[in-house]
């Protein structure tokens, strides 16, 4: 193995943090106090919001839809070859995590996640092959979890993620198709069908199976970024979480140094309105000839192929183009997930116009502040799902369950929606169907700052630390109610079984 100084800092960097930030695991058969939280997922987001919880003294149970092999959730279902696009300094979703290397595999991310999972000990409080179908709250605002089977909760983390079953599409002709099931060194052409994410991974399958052509079918344009953390991070760094006068600099500079002789590739729309691809090789791919990308609608399959209508730069899907037939071996259907139903949310969290994405810092319905819908409202950004803000989530909840006074009020919520919408009125998409890593900072920088009975947990929602302090005013503040006889609002009265 080859003496790498910036890994060896890296993994310094991470030590440290894994040493200053990580809450300390209980021992395995504590009993952990009130509040006590449902957490509905157990892919990379639910592991790690439970283990923050736990980490912190608070009691969960995790509720996973599938068996245990799901434990990981998306990443336990992908392909052997997929890997992390982005580089896993961005991607350290709980302090613990420790990346031996800038772009995990999957199996790496997997043992990464186990680990978590084990090192807190949330084995005994993960239920397997149990699907939430409904979560209800009782006149103490108590929550319940499909049944009364699972006691009381005082809150709910919904960890469902965006990625659920596959998205197959049928298209006509589908089943005239015959896949060239040769020896290997016949399939040469692969086809993919969709330009997104899926794409990506079916990209690094067909590398891995030897492919010597690849074709994309796309049917969009869509912004295909560096696997650099340096740019990805600067690209992210847009606090405004939109486009803006001055989107036109990377974007120029991308098409100019990214792009170069395959500019025809990229977008017309702003580079702030959608999702981009995260991804070095398709353009080299396409450059040296093992790769084509043809943008266009499908019309229909046969037994060699696909009739495709080739469209040029800036016709709209289904507009006029050339009809071509591409011949194909295999055809892969990358046409991404549909995203995971959150019905079992009572049915207030949907009233229009605050329904998801459009809540509370995105993620806490204004109907029901003791709901948390970690990373699973967002519909395109720039930035990572994996990362620090799930813990910052995380501890925000904490805060309101444990601390009355930091409560937002319903009015209050659906305000600051209303003001973020007016400070993005300018964005050519709606205000939270878009945004970056920074703008999320800013949203919980704003979220602390604004209540003053917030201050005193601000070293606890960012870094984690700290909690006992803030605690020990509100056991005081708890006191005071109870003098002037307001305790119904005490802290403590939510802590009780
Ligand atoms: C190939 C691939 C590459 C990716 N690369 C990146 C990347 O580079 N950077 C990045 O930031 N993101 C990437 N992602 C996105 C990825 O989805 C997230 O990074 C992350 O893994 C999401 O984790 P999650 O826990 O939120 O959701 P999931 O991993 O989807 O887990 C959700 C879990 O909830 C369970 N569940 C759903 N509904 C219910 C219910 N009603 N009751 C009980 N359980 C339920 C599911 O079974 C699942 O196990 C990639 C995704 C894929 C597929």
């Amino acid at each position: 193995m080859t003496w790498n100084p910036f890994l060896l800092v890296y993994q310094l960097i991470q030590y440290i943090i894994a040493k200053l930030l990580s809450p300390t695991p209980p021992s395995p058969h504590a009993k952990l106090s009130r509040p006590r939280i449902a957490v509905i997922g157990a892919g990379l987001t639910g592991v790690s919001s439970a283990a923050h919880c736990v980490g912190h003294g608070f009691d969960v149970v995790i509720f996973e839809a599938g068996g245990r092999d799901q434990l990981g959730g998306i990443w336990a279902r992908v392909n052997n070859t997929s890997g992390l696009q982005i580089h896993s300094l961005m991607y350290r979703f709980h302090p613990q995590v420790q990346w031996s290397n800038g772009y995990p595999t999957r199996q790496q991310i997997i043992d990464a996640i186990e680990d978590v999972w084990k090192t807190y000990h949330l084995e005994d409080k993960t239920k397997f092959g149990v699907r939430v179908e409904r979560v209800w709250q009782e006149s103490d605002e108590k929550w319940f979890v499909n049944s009364e089977e699972y006691g009381k909760f005082d809150g709910i983390i919904a960890a469902v993620g965006t990625c659920g079953d596959p998205k197959m599409p049928h298209m006509r002709g589908q089943e005239t198709f015959e896949v060239n099931s040769g020896p290997r060194s016949r399939i040469q052409t692969h086809q993919y069908v969709g330009g997104g994410a899926s794409a990506v991974e079916a990209l690094e399958y067909a590398s891995a199976a030897k492919a010597e052509k690849t074709t994309i079918l796309a049917r969009s344009d869509k912004w295909i970024i560096p696997r650099n953390a340096i740019v990805d991070m600067l690209l992210a760094f847009n606090v405004f979480g939109q486009e803006i006068y001055i989107s036109w600099i990377p974007e120029f500079l991308l098409r100019r140094f990214f792009y170069r002789d395959l500019e025809d590739l990229a977008p017309k729309k702003g580079l702030f309105m959608e999702t981009p691809m995260v991804n070095s090789d398709v353009l080299d791919k396409i450059r040296e000839g093992s790769a084509a990308w043809l943008r266009g609608d499908i019309l229909s399959f046969d037994k060699t192929g696909i009739w495709f209508s080739q469209r040029s730069k800036g016709v709209p899907p289904g507009g006029p183009g050339r009809e071509i037939h591409v011949d194909a071996d295999i055809v892969v259907m990358a046409t991404g997930f549909s995203r995971p139903s959150l019905k079992f949310l009572p049915e207030e969290c949907f009233d229009e116009p605050y329904n998801p994405p459009n809540w509370y810092l995105q993620t806490f319905p204004p109907t029901h502040r003791t709901i948390c819908a970690n990373n699973c409202t967002y519909v395109n950004a720039i930035g990572t799902v994996g990362n620090y803000h799930i813990g910052i989530y995380t501890r925000i909840l904490l805060m309101f369950l444990v601390d009355p006074l930091t409560r937002p009020r319903p009015g209050l919520m659906k305000l600051w929606i209303n003001f973020t919408r007016f400070l993005k009125i300018r964005s050519p998409t709606p205000a939270f169907d878009f945004f970056t890593y920074t703008e999320l900072m800013w949203w919980y920088v704003f979220c602390v700052a604004i209540n003053p009975f917030r201050w005193k947990w601000a070293l606890f929602v960012f870094f984690g630390i700290g909690d006992k302090l803030p605690l020990t005013v509100v056991e005081a503040e708890d006191k005071v109610r109870e003098v002037i006889g307001m305790e119904e609002f005490n802290s403590m009265q939510n802590r009780k079984d």
